[in-house]
């Protein structure tokens, strides 16, 4: 099944993305990982989305779009993947649909005010890219799965925050009609606990088999 994760910034596609591909044994997809790897690689692509992204700024449809066409050819995408964070606007929702169908779309709903504490709490594994929260770490600095130390993301710092929100409203959002005209939406409540939330995707995908 290919999968997207619809929603905004800090409602938690991340976490729950990580946990239902280990679960289904298919593989995340997450264009926000791919470009951060491409900034520390130092790569041409890397080095055009970092000004974008620091500045809580989506970077431009074709640079994502070709980024999301090489990964989802690759081998382990053949039994299907989550797409994490892509597409963010309808003109790569439009690309997606001339390189791959879409089964599903899962969008977490949660309101801004819960997304700003979120996201100012947020800090994330360098190394792995998975993402914990202050108020979890108990006064500890380091990644749970592999031991790295935690940083801030550049764009999880307050003055960035309100403009990836305003951009979301603005590019993203359009995008749950955009789904829903298309009878492949699928609405979580993503103000619950992380447990509950993840137990209502796998329901509902297991409702779609
Ligand atoms: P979040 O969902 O918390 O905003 P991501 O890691 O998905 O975090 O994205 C971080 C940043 O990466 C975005 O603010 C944007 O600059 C860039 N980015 C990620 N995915 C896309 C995309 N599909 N289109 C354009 N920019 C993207």
């Amino acid at each position: 099944m290919n999968i997207i994760f619809l929603g905004p910034p800090g409602a938690g596609k991340g976490t729950q993305a990580q946990f239902i591909c280990a679960k289904l044994g298919i593989p995340q997809i997450s264009t926000g990982d791919m470009l951060r790897s491409a900034i520390a690689e130092g790569t041409p692509t890397g080095l055009k989305a970092k000004a974008f992204m620091d500045a809580g700024q989506l970077v431009p449809d074709e640079v994502v779009i070709a980024l999301v066409k090489e990964r989802i050819a690759k081998p382990d995408a053949v039994h299907g993947y989550i797409l994490d964070g892509f597409p963010r606007t309808v003109e790569q929702a439009k690309a997606l649909e001339t390189i791959a169908p879409i089964h599903v779309v899962i969008n977490l709903a949660v309101e801004d005010e819960v997304l700003v504490k979120r996201i100012s709490g947020r800090r994330c594994c360098p190394q792995c890219g998975t993402p914990h929260h202050v108020e979890r770490l108990h006064g500890s600095n380091v990644c749970q799965v592999d031991g790295t130390c935690l940083v801030q993301r550049e764009d999880d710092k307050p003055e960035t925050v309100l403009s990836r929100l305003k951009v979301y409203h603005e590019k993203t959002a359009p995008l749950i009609n955009y789904y829903q005209e298309k009878g492949l939406l699928k609405n979580i409540n993503g103000d619950a606990g992380l447990e509950e939330i993840s137990a209502q995707i796998l329901e509902t995908l297991e409702a779609l088999k």
